[in-house]
C-alpha cells in the first residue's frame, strides 16, 4: 500500500486481515520461545519473547496497558491486568487487558 492508512479508515475485511496477520506473528512467538526452552532458559536479553500490550488505557494519563502477553483467539485479549486503583467500578484489582492481537505485535 503506498498510502498509510490509520487503524480508523480500515475496512471490516481489512481490519479482519490484520487481526489474523498479527495471531499468527504472536503464535510464532509462542512457537519460537517453545523451540528455546525446550532447550535451554532463554537469556533475559532476549526480549522478544512474548507479546506485550502497546495500548494504553483509555483514561488520563494514558498509562500502558501493562498485558505481557496476548491470550486469546483472535478476539479481545483475556490476560488479567492490574489496573490503577480508580475509584468507583474499581474494587476489582485486575480485569481483562481486552486489546486486540494487533496491539501485541509491535516492537
Ligand atoms: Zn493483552
Ligand atoms: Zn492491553
Amino acid at each position: 500500500m503506498s498510502t498509510y492508512q490509520s487503524r480508523d479508515e480500515l475496512t471490516d475485511e481489512q481490519r479482519a486481515t490484520l487481526e489474523r496477520a498479527a495471531l499468527q506473528v504472536i503464535g510464532a512467538r509462542e512457537e519460537a520461545a517453545a523451540m528455546i526452552r525446550a532447550e535451554m532458559e532463554p537469556p533475559p536479553d532476549m526480549g522478544w519473547f512474548g507479546s506485550p500490550c502497546h495500548a494504553k488505557l483509555p483514561f488520563p494519563p494514558y498509562p500502558p496497558c501493562g498485558c505481557r502477553d496476548y491470550r486469546g483467539d483472535g478476539g479481545p485479549c483475556t490476560s488479567p491486568i492490574l489496573v490503577p486503583d480508580l475509584g468507583e467500578g474499581s474494587l476489582f484489582p485486575t480485569r481483562p487487558c481486552g486489546h486486540r492481537p494487533s496491539q501485541h505485535v509491535e516492537t
